[in-house]
């Protein structure tokens, strides 16, 4: 089977032939159908992220597939489902990971990253990570795991977002912004939409979105104010870090909360602790999700598949450094996958 390859850190993939695997001892085989790119597979291409990575390592941490073999102690039940796969692993037997809390474990590890993931033909995987979503599931459940469970956790389990709350949504036109846009909206919350250009909010309007949409500048809180009554918004997503976190304290209400999940423009800030205290707020942070987490947002995108993710670009396996380049580009609306069961001989003519 062909699976795309991370031989070496600061180098493009490899496609490489590799012998299909088998399942073991409470595992499953997956035909993958779809892969989803994160910018989790940038890290692993970068290498500098200080995390503890060995190569070669297959990427891709968003699986959708179809279970075709079970090992020892698996149900045949599971033959035949198309399924989504919990993009982590765990030690199993900590206090964590007993009360299903498998991020939190100090061991967790993370499909795609740690160990190998999604961009092949085929993967071998723990039962116990596959989640069925229904025969007819389209290629946009590809995109779900890592986005969908990390904005989840954020907003739902650890947020307590609640119907008819106001939340703002910092990049909301990219993978994580995105889902959790769509899932507030699911959910009957009112999202003000941030996002860093004019371009993108005309992305947000095709997607069908009809909120408020805002562009990042200097006024930015003075129009979130604005367009809240000048009440603030009662919950904020949070996955920017040092370049938004003093606009995610003002822009809240009295007894706002800040779900933050990111630093992707630096982690040391200076903060005006009297916002904190003086609007009572409460801030918590989240790390991606777990599988509760995962069953939840299947169970919500099934009754609402108009919240599933908008697929930007769409690349064959054999095409994966050029999916790679995509998502490297700075545009980041929405969200990019490669078709795997399809893989190609022929080069460069997708998108
Ligand atoms: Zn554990």
């Amino acid at each position: 089977m062909r699976a795309q390859v991370q031989e070496q850190h600061s180098s493009p993939l490899v496609a490489r032939d590799r012998p299909s695997p088998i399942a073991g001892p409470g595992e499953v085989v997956l035909r993958v159908v779809a892969a989803g790119l994160n910018h989790l597979d940038l890290w692993l291409q970068q290498g500098d992220t200080g995390d503890a990575l060995s190569l070669p390592r297959v990427p891709g941490s968003d699986v959708l597939g179809d279970v075709t073999a079970v090992g020892d102690g698996v149900s045949d039940a599971l033959l035949g489902e198309r399924v989504i796969l919990y993009p982590g692993r765990a030690c199993g037997s900590c206090a964590f990971c007993t009360e299903g809390s498998l991020s939190a474990c100090r061991q967790f590890e993370i499909l795609g990253y740690n160990y190998d993931g999604g961009y092949a033909q085929e993967i071998a995987v723990a039962a116990d990570a596959v989640v069925p979503v229904g025969a007819d599931a389209s290629l946009a459940w590809a995109a779900v795991p890592v986005s969908y469970i990390t904005a989840w956790n954020a907003l739902v389990r650890t947020g307590g977002i609640a119907r008819g709350d106001v939340v703002a949504i910092w990049g909301a036109s990219g993978g994580l912004g995105n889902a959790a846009l769509r899932i507030a909206s699911a959910l009957g919350a009112r999202v003000v939409a941030i996002v860093g250009s004019a371009e993108k909010a005309l992305w947000l309007a095709a997607t069908g979105f009809d909120g408020d949409v805002l562009v990042r500048g200097d006024d930015l809180v003075k129009r979130v104010r604005a367009v809240t009554g000048g009440r603030g918004v009662d919950l904020v997503l949070d996955h920017v870090g040092a370049a938004t976190w003093n606009d995610s304290l003002r822009m809240l209400s009295v007894r706002g909360h800040l779900a933050f999940c990111g630093v992707t423009t630096g982690h040391s800030v200076q903060t005006d602790l009297r916002q904190v205290f003086g609007k009572q707020l409460t801030i918590a942070g989240s790390w991606i999700g777990d599988p509760a987490d995962l069953m939840a947002v299947v169970e919500l995108l099934r009754a609402h598949p108009d919240a599933l993710p908008v697929i930007q670009n769409s690349f064959t396996l054999d095409n994966a450094v050029a999916a790679q380049e995509a998502i490297a580009d700075s545009a980041g609306n929405g969200k990019t996958i490669l078709r795997c069961v399809e893989a190609s001989t022929v080069q460069g003519e997708d998108r």
